[in-house]
């Protein structure tokens, strides 16, 4: 892993006339490279103890980041000194003089002559010049017998996009490291809830990162880990997945950025060796065809039932007219009856029933839009679980199809 020391150079920095906000953010992006930052260092605008700091860094660690002496000022020495250090020759580079004026000028101030000192940049294979978007003094990058030198300035507006833009790229490439990651799919749990969580390792990590975010009523987490291996990469994954599972338990279904509900209730149907039927009212062959789009779903199910109507409930899977007359077609004793009918008719070994109202029209006070009942019927009884979903016609039933699921994959686990 390549090693790392920070020197952030100015005398208001010793002075504690600034805070070194410098040195935290390129910390923490040289750490998320997959760079191990050793030493940190401040030292005054003084050009021999600036000399001294510059050549401890170098020689104990791979790669060396300052900021700030890069201004026009004579108390400005950082470029200066490194390029000594690196054997390394400045020359006065027009292109960046000729942008520097036209800078000034948009500012509305003639050039300092002084500014032509920030024109001073490492010649052709020399150095690479870093070039700066917000304001006058461009950074550089000297590299020789395997170390580097990465010069940006000390405002931090300046150094921060430069560090990101020009700098990183480089490093990137530089520290060999790669992005490794593991995405955890929760159900049951809101975004806000879930990242409320974890909101130590979300804001504190940085690598791996911990980023969360929500998609039809399910939260991805995504741990990402920039690693010089697979195997480095498992090693720093493991233990932040470790304690979002010790976090979530089994409301974590699944694995992987392609892994849907259905694909995990057909692989752990196959697993116990079960067999699934539906009954649908409001979802009108949702969850089957969820089921049906995952590959290999023909060994674990084979009937679906579409019962829109309360005729289609009576005649397909056996509800009984009471049933219905007595509680409506929106009750847990109907959910509860159509999945107890649906595991009967088609003899699988657990069978899932949904009803409720998707809306818009349909609600009353009772029974308001979003209520949905799912029946789960399997050799250890049937039970039924209430749902109060919120949003449109289409999100009540897609969440109505997750929920569904959702509760097969349970009763197998
Ligand atoms: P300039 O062209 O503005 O002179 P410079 O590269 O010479 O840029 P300095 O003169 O060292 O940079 O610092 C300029 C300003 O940038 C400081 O007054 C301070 O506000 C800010 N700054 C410098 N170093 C840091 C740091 N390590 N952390 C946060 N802010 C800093």
């Amino acid at each position: 892993m390549l090693t790392a020391e920070i020197i952030a150079v100015g005398t208001e920095l010793l002075m504690g006339q600034i805070v070194n906000t410098n040195a935290k953010f390129l910390a923490e992006r040289l750490t998320g490279l997959g760079i191990s930052v050793l030493h940190q260092t401040v030292v005054g605008d003084n050009p021999r103890r600036l000399r001294d700091a510059a050549e401890l860094a170098l020689s104990r660690c791979d790669v060396v980041v300052f900021t700030g002496g890069l201004g026009p000022t004579d108390d400005d020495l950082t470029k200066e000194t490194v390029a000594e250090l690196f054997g390394a020759e400045l020359k006065l580079h027009q292109p960046r003089v000729d942008r520097m004026r036209a800078y000034i000028r948009g500012w509305d101030r003639s050039m300092p002559e002084n500014n032509l000192k920030q024109a001073y940049l490492p010649a052709e294979g020399d150095g690479i010049i870093l070039p700066n978007d917000n304001g006058t003094a461009p950074g550089c990058i000297f590299e020789k017998g395997g170390k580097t030198a990465v010069l940006l300035p000390g405002p931090p507006r300046e150094m921060m996009p430069m560090f990101l833009n020009g700098a990183e790229p480089h490093l990137r490439k530089l520290s060999g490291a790669e992005l490794y990651s593991r995405v955890l799919r929760i159900f049951g749990i809101g975004e806000s809830a879930a990242a409320e969580q974890v909101d130590d390792l979300i804001k504190n990590q940085t690598n791996p990162t911990v980023a969360p975010y929500a998609k039809e009523g399910e939260v991805t987490f995504r741990i990402t880990a920039m690693a010089n291996s697979p195997e480095e990469g498992e090693r720093l994954l493991a233990p932040v997945a470790e304690r979002m599972y010790r976090e979530f338990g089994d409301k974590i279904y699944a694995e992987g950025d392609g892994a849907t509900m259905a694909g995990t209730v057909v692989e752990l149907l196959r697993q116990k060796n079960k067999t699934l039927a539906t009954a649908e009212s409001c979802t009108g062959g949702m969850i089957g065809s969820a089921i049906t789009s995952v590959p290999g779903a023909s060994e674990v199910y084979g009937f679906g039932f579409i019962t829109y109507a309360n005729e289609a409930k009576e005649q397909i899977l056996g509800v009984r007219r009471e049933t219905l007359a007595a509680h409506g077609a929106v009750s847990p004793e109907t959910a509860a009856e159509m999945a107890a009918g649906a595991k009967r008719v088609s003899g699988a070994d657990i069978a899932v029933a949904v009803t409720g109202i998707a809306g818009p029209g349909g609600g009353t006070p009772e029974k308001p839009v979003g209520l949905v009942y799912v029946g789960l019927a399997s050799e250890r009884g049937v039970r039924t679980v209430k749902l109060n979903l919120s949003g449109d016609r289409e999100r009540v039933r897609t969440r109505t199809v997750l929920n569904a699921l959702d509760a097969v994959r349970r009763a197998l686990l």
